[in-house]
């Protein structure tokens, strides 16, 4: 992992000297050369008889402190993967991901432990991602039980005010998942990934399983919570639509690669890559308007 290769030797001497410039003015999650090949034990569309996917091929980008970078592109792109390297949740079979100045990939248990805490995932399935045998306090606390030493007088305190912060009664703490509606899992999964107070978020299709209307009003939650918490984010979302009113910029995958990124305004009106100019085309209100 992380340096195989001699391109990935040179890119981590390159990394080592730029943790020397500035941390302000550096961006908060560089990702170089990422690579991730799935074993998939059968033969895989158009890869036929090599049983093996290249989810994610050498991708690099940044993520600048308090952007939103919004991630684009069909199911089966490698978006997911992506995400998930970026927090090491899915470890990389080489390249290398600076978060705020220190190197992910070789943290040691100790750092890689408070790192951790930066950041967090919130995920498509809000039926899915929580246990449907938790209360809602013992949800939204896990990750202060696993992280933190606060007793639980200050982790329910903590957590009754993150309720109010995702647009949620603290009452809400003492039932079940099952008792609330698609759009109130999913704000109780969103108070979930800020219990630590993270500074990087990857929202991962957070909207895609809701209705419109109640995807937009989690769509300006995540917008608000931002403001409020400085955070940064990686919205991922195969809506054109969404990903223009939130991102600053956006990134366009197609099979594993990297083919555009730019700013959201540029992307939406001047797509370079003939990919983006067939999602946006696809993509009905922006194509009627123009943007
Ligand atoms: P997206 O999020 O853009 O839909 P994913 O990152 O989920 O894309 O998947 C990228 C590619 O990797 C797809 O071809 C998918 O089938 C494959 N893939 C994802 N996860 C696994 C896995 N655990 N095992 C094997 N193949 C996988
Ligand atoms: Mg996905």
């Amino acid at each position: 992992m992380g340096c195989a290769g001699s391109v990935g030797l040179v890119d981590t001497k390159r990394m080592r000297s730029v943790a020397f410039a500035n941390i302000q003015t550096m961006p908060l999650v560089q990702a170089i050369n990422l690579v991730k090949t799935y074993e998939t034990g059968q033969s895989v569309l158009g890869m036929r008889g090599t049983g093996r996917v290249r989810a994610v091929d050498n991708v690099s980008l940044t993520i600048g402190r308090g952007e939103t970078l919004g991630l684009v592109g069909e199911s089966g792109s490698g978006k997911s993967t992506l995400g998930r390297m970026l927090i090491r949740l899915i470890e990389p079979d080489s390249g290398d991901i600076v978060f705020d100045g220190k190197e992910l990939l070789r943290a040691g248990r100790a750092e890689l432990r408070r790192l951790r805490r930066d950041m967090q995932i919130i995920f498509q399935d809000p039926f899915g991602s929580l246990d449907p045998r938790m209360t809602v306090e013992q949800i939204v606390c896990e990750p202060i039980v696993i992280h933190s030493s606060d007793g639980r007088k200050a982790r329910r305190q903590g957590a009754a005010e993150m309720m109010r912060a995702v647009g949620l009664d603290a009452s809400a703490l003492a039932r079940y998942p099952h008792e609330f509606s698609g759009g109130q899992r999913q704000r109780i999964g969103i108070a979930r990934a800020m219990m630590l107070r993270p500074r990087f978020i990857v929202a991962d299709e957070p909207v895609s399983a809701l209705d419109v209307s109640v995807g937009a009003q989690i769509v300006n939650l995540l917008k608000q919570l931002q403001h409020d918490f400085q955070l940064t984010y990686l919205f991922i979302s195969h809506s054109m639509p969404i990903v223009r009113y939130l991102a600053d910029r956006i990134a366009v995958m197609q099979q594993g690669k990297l083919v555009e990124v730019g700013e959201t305004e540029r992307i939406t009106t001047a797509p370079q890559h003939p990919y983006t100019r067939a999602l946006l085309a696809a993509t009905p209100e922006l194509h009627a308007t123009g943007r």
